[in-house]
């Protein structure tokens, strides 16, 4: 499918690696102009190298998506540099196990910080750019742990990712006037270095639990993230896509 991105400017957060670096591919192979964003400098910058190599367009800028100050600095050289911006996917994010009591109080505001704070301060950095240039698309990445409780752990994660569902739906409709749609994506279990942690026995118990009986890849979910950020998906706002092999089915 061709999805006419080639006059899009899109911004990716956490895409130095896994499903950002996925969907930084997706939109750069469909046309885009993509900024890769992240705190793994290196790795943003090898990738953003390997797509210009390949003819596509892409930089790679520093941002933490919990300092409000770093979004404005990021939004604003974005506009500066290509007069416009399209597309944000609120990617970036981390993942922790602690139960409710385990967790500790500086574990939660960590995690919320970049989970939670970052995917609102994206929105609100850059919803008043996409309206300059009459709409835009943002794709929040949520999880299915946003929606169903897992494994009874996690809490900190659950309540992040709980929350990115619920902002989104609210930020769809604040602009569903205004061109601006916002939708949520909620992976299941990706092979991804943020799975690095897991053990033999967390893995069986992931892949029992999807009825494929396997990982999903990072492409996969960068192609959902493409498509959403599409005018194929001009009727869509405020939709939460599940791409999880099946999880939430059960
Ligand atoms: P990953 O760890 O491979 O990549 C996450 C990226 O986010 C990294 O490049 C990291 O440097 C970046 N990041 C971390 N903190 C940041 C900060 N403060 N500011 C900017 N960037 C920061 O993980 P992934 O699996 O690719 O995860 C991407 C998103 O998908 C996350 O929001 C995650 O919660 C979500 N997700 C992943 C899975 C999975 O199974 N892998 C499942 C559901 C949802």
């Amino acid at each position: 499918m061709d999805l006419g991105l080639s006059r899009r400017v899109a911004l990716v957060t956490g895409a130095s690696r896994g499903i950002g670096a996925a969907t930084a591919r997706e939109l750069a192979a469909a046309g885009a102009s993509v900024v890769l964003t992240d705190i793994l400098d290196a790795e943003g910058e090898a990738l953003a190298d390997k797509l210009r190599a390949a003819g596509q367009q892409a930089i790679y800028l520093h941002l933490d998506v919990a300092d409000d100050g770093q979004w404005h600095d990021v939004v604003e050289a974005v506009v500066t540099r290509f007069g416009r911006l399209d597309i944000l996917v609120n990617n970036a994010g981390i993942g922790t196990t602690p139960d409710v009591e385990a967790e500790t109080l500086q574990g939660w505001n960590r995690l919320i910080a970049i989970n939670q704070t970052g995917v609102w301060l994206g929105m609100k950095a850059v919803a008043p750019k996409m309206r300059e240039v009459g709409g835009g698309s943002i794709i929040n990445i949520s999880s299915i742990f946003g929606a169903v409780g897992g494994f009874g752990a996690s809490i900190a994660y659950h309540a992040s990712k709980g929350a990115v569902r619920l902002m989104t739906k609210s930020a769809a409709i604040r602009y569903a006037r205004q061109g601006i749609r916002v939708n949520s994506v909620h992976p299941g279990f990706i092979d991804t270095p943020m799975l690095d942690s897991v053990d033999a026995d967390a893995e069986a118990a992931i892949l029992a639990g999807t009825p494929m009986g396997r990982l999903g890849r990072p492409e996969e979910i960068g192609a959902v993230i493409a498509f959403l950020a599409s005018d194929a998906a001009s009727y869509m706002t405020g939709s939460e896509v599940y791409v999880d092999g099946g999880w939430t089915a059960r």
